[in-house]
């Protein structure tokens, strides 16, 4: 295939660039040619004589186009405002179709593209849309079904002014439409159209559940105005300048196992904010920001993939949220792309793209689409990568911040991590307390219910324990508890069954306690007895010999709560005491 680029700032050059294309497509069908022009201004006369230059040097082709939020010409953003890009295939060829949709008719649309689709056949469909007055998600939905080789993929509409009222798309006829869906096919036996995806954005801080939403208005978060989250956490004031500071904080979610991010772009005073996409409710979503470093990390590996397709040309969809956060650094990361393959596009209200069946519109993304018409050639092109320059200015504090909140992040997580094990464990023993045991006893009880599998108890107290502390003091009282400790932890350790872990905790003072999932009443007996022997003949040093009454008890089918088991095994460790201590008596 080939490809050609105009920037048009002048009638008489784009002229003169025609004829040359013209002359250079001499020979190559009609139909064969598909022109996109991206406009960043809203000047439909404008339009209409770039339009009728086109119809007359090249009847038959096919155009179309879209307001655009900003123009991607070789690689670049481009000032001139208007980008046509032409795609002359050599046996390839792409059809149009110009689909009205009103709330209600999303999935006649969806329908009509999917059939043609089945009948067809094509190797790609690209859809251009300024979406309005329509729910854009119902057409998605609708395009699930399509055979998954079939390559889906476009771009939102979006002036330059960031207002999606003023957006529209149109066709070689010069027809203007905020309200179709532009429907692009793409045919070919030669023809492989490659489709993917960078996010690159961080999410940050707490999951939150969308509680209330209707249509693109976010209006809770966790049962709370969903613009309180914006000023509580990133003290945005909801005023005019709301737009240019939220735009670089999408909310981040997953669909389908996709991480997606939702761009908030309005607030309507209410305290709901108007996102560029669907969202619904039960979604978990959580402020995401961007990190310079993993942005071009992730775009870093979506050229690399482009590159093993060596592609013919390259069509860009970036979110104008990217525009504004990369600002002097724009052309950063799509500049490789260029490196390989001639690339045009634009940025965009919204991004869509099919991963895994699903079609999805995607915000804050960067969707690349690759054309090749033939087959892989033998040699590549040359690696390429995004050059790792420094930057400077602002986007340079950002990645400084950003690097400061993942580190202090990932300290946090630790910290977390080792209060929850302090929360749980007893200090001088580092056998778990007794909340974590009551806690786990629970669990077991529920576990020993719920799967009708057995479960016993065992409480063990120390014998006369304060005498060794009125004898040799509380240090080696202290270590006559560590040792009878390591005792029931090794137990412990071997007892686990299918049914569970087997957990010894210390219950209080010279108290333990041992749960053992899976384990009947004899089991538990044996188990307690060789605690019991164990420690009458283990040498405990200074403290010389030391024994341990025993309570073991079983879980019974009509033991109403957990206390029932409780105050069994209570009674059952009273009567070894009872009865003479150094014993196990079972209840
Ligand atoms: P019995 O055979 O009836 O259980 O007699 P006992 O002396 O073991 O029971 P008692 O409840 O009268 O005494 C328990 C002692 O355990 C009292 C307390 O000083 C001691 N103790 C509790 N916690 C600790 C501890 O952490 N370290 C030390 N060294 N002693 C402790
Ligand atoms: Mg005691
Ligand atoms: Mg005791």
């Amino acid at each position: 295939m080939k490809q050609y680029q105009i920037e048009i700032y002048d009638f008489k050059l784009l002229r003169k660039k025609l004829d040359e294309i013209r002359q250079d497509t001499n020979g190559i069908e009609a139909r064969n040619i598909l022109f996109h022009l991206f406009c960043g201004v809203d000047d439909k006369n404008y339009i209409s004589k770039i339009l009728d230059d086109v119809r007359v040097r090249f009847p038959g082709s096919h155009l179309v186009g879209s307001l655009s939020n900003g123009e991607i010409f070789e690689g670049h953003l481009t000032d001139p405002e208007f980008v046509l890009t032409v795609y002359a295939f050599e046996s390839s060829y792409a059809e149009v179709d110009f689909i009205e949709c009103r709330f209600g008719t999303e999935r006649k649309a969806a329908d009509r593209i999917r059939q043609k689709a089945e009948v067809t056949d094509p190797k790609g469909i690209e859809i251009l849309t300024a979406k309005q007055g329509f729910e854009m998600w119902k057409v998605e939905k609708g395009l699930h079904s399509i055979s998954t080789s079939v390559r889906i993929f476009g771009g939102v509409s979006l002036g330059h002014d960031h207002l999606h009222e003023n957006a529209f798309v149109f066709d070689e006829n010069g027809n203007y439409s905020e309200r179709s869906l532009c429907v692009i096919y793409y045919y070919g036996d030669d023809l492989h159209v490659m489709t993917d995806i960078s996010l690159g954005w961080t999410p940050l801080g707490r999951e939150m559940t969308v509680t209330r939403v209707s249509n693109n208005a976010l209006e809770e978060l966790d049962g709370v105005p969903a613009t309180q989250v914006y000023s509580k956490y990133l003290g945005m004031e909801m005023n005019d300048e709301f737009f240019a500071n939220t735009i670089e904080f999408p909310l981040m979610l997953e669909r389908g196992g996709f991480p997606m991010l939702r761009e908030p772009f309005n607030q309507d005073g209410s305290g709901a904010l108007t996102l560029a996409a669907d969202l619904f409710e039960g979604e978990k979503v959580r402020i995401a920001y961007g990190d310079p470093t993993k942005i071009m990390e992730d775009d870093t590996a979506m050229v690399r993939r482009v590159r093993e397709f060596a592609p013919d040309a390259i069509l860009l969809f970036s979110c104008s949220a990217r525009k504004s956060y990369w600002s002097y650094f724009v052309n950063k990361e799509m500049e490789p792309f260029q490196k390989l393959a001639p690339t045009s596009g634009f940025y965009s209200g919204g991004e869509i793209i099919r991963n895994k069946g699903y079609v999805h519109e995607h915000n804050v993304a960067l969707v690349a689409v690759a054309f090749r018409e033939g087959r892989l050639p033998d040699e590549l092109p040359e690696q390429v990568y995004i050059s790792p320059t420094m930057l400077h200015g602002q986007l340079s504090i950002v990645q400084r911040l950003a690097c400061f909140i993942k580190a202090t992040a990932t300290e946090l997580e630790e910290v977390n991590e080792k209060l929850r094990k302090i929360a749980k464990i007893d200090e001088l023993t580092q056998l778990y307390n007794r909340r974590e045991l009551e806690h786990q006893l629970e669990e077991a009880v529920n576990n020993a219910r719920k799967n009708q599998t057995e479960l016993s108890f065992i409480m063990l107290d120390i014998d006369h324990f304060k005498t060794i502390n009125d004898t040799f003091g509380h240090v080696v009282g202290d270590k006559v508890l560590q040792a009878i400790s390591l005792i029931l932890k090794t137990v412990a350790s071997v007892s686990g069954t299918d049914a569970g872990n087997a957990s010894a905790g210390r219950f209080g003072g010279e108290e333990f306690i041992i749960v053992l999932p899976g384990k009947n009443g004899e089991e538990a007996v044996r188990i307690a007895e060789g605690i019991r022997s164990e420690v009458e003949s283990h040498d405990f040093k200074e403290a010389g010999a030391q024994t341990v009454s025993i309570g073991v008890t079983t879980l019974r089918a009509n033991d109403i709560d957990n206390d029932q088991i409780s105050i069994r095994v209570d009674e059952a460790l009273y009567q070894a005491k009872r009865s003479g201590r150094n014993r196990v008596v079972f209840l």
